[in-house]
């Protein structure tokens, strides 16, 4: 039987360090402070929003959202990260992701200060984390890596295969593992049979969001599978990428969805916003 990867304790101890460090902010005059924007009425949009909005009262993080309706201009949008970029008591931004169609993805995410971007999608932190220097980087590729880390699995000099190449998490993955000096391979929609490839993995990355695309046959015996995937099945219920039933009696070590890397963005992402209210602190004392 697998090593069940569960988000709990390494959430547990996640949370105690933010706490500490919120602390320690507030003792010397600083409130960690996020901004989020929501445009529209998508639902899913909202309860994403409010999530955060919980997890970082929990924290002791300042949460402050920015509603505008489906009708606003991006003109609005732009003027009001503007404003946040140069509100110096706000320390992390992000956008609630998806915009309405007609609006430019890229030139919204562009107008968020690098310095303040959490959400670690700013071209300039993609840049600076494929440069192997500090960065933001997507809290859902950040929680890949801490399960590892905090069940103590080895990834230098491993063989590590991800399917997805997406901007918040197969890429970044692809950049934090080259770090962590794994040899990487990178399957995408037109990489043909998977199998070829995740069969040689000794850590399997999934986050395709395409529900149950890796089954038994695609996993070599051992490998330790983490699955980032996250879709909703006909019946509602949440689905990772992952065919859980059939991998699990195989795999070494494997994440269960929910309760795995989904369990620990919101946690991962107040970390951020904890490391950007820290260097303004810095800033102010250097
Ligand atoms: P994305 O933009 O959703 O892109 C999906 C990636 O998967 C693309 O690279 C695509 O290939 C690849 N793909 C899709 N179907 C495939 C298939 N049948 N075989 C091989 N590759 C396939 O990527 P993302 O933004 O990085 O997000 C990835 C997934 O992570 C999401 O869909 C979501 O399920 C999950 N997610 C979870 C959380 C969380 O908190 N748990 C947060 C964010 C995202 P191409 O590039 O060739 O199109």
């Amino acid at each position: 039987m697998a090593l069940h990867l569960q988000a709990k304790p390494v959430a547990a101890v996640l949370r105690a360090q933010l706490e500490k460090r919120t602390q320690q902010l507030q003792e010397a005059g600083i409130l960690p402070r996020l901004a989020v924007l929501l445009v529209g009425d998508n639902p899913a949009s909202i309860a994403y929003a409010r999530a955060k909005e919980r997890a970082a009262d929990r924290a002791g993080i300042s949460f402050r959202l920015h509603a505008f309706s489906a009708q606003a201009t991006e003109a609005e949008i732009l003027e009001r990260l503007d404003a946040l970029n140069r509100d110096p008591a706000v320390h992390g931004i992000l956008v609630e992701w998806p915009l309405p169609k007609r609006f430019d993805s890229a030139r919204i995410l562009e107008g968020i200060a690098p310095h303040k971007d959490v959400d670690g999608i700013h071209p300039v932190n993609r840049g600076r984390l494929f440069s192997g220097q500090e960065a933001f980087v997507p809290a859902t590729a950040l929680a890949c890596i801490a399960l590892l880390q905090h069940y103590q699995i080895p990834i230098s000099g491993r063989h590590a295969v991800v399917v997805g190449r997406g901007p918040t998490v197969g890429r970044p993955l692809l950049a934090l593992l080259l770090k962590e000096n794994a040899t990487v391979t990178v399957c995408h929609s037109r990489s043909g049979a998977l199998a070829r490839y995740t069969r040689k993995a000794e850590l399997l990355f999934a986050a395709t969001g395409h529900r149950h695309l890796i089954g038994a046959e695609m996993v070599a015996p051992g490998a330790v599978v983490i699955d980032a995937g996250l879709s909703e099945a006909p019946d509602g219920t949440l689905a990772g990428d992952v065919d859980f039933a059939s991998v699990e009696p195989i795999a070494g070590a494997i994440t269960p969805v929910p309760g795995g890397v989904g369990a620990l963005t919101t946690l991962l992402l107040l970390q951020n916003v904890i490391d950007a209210a820290e260097a303004t602190l810095r800033d102010q004392t250097s």
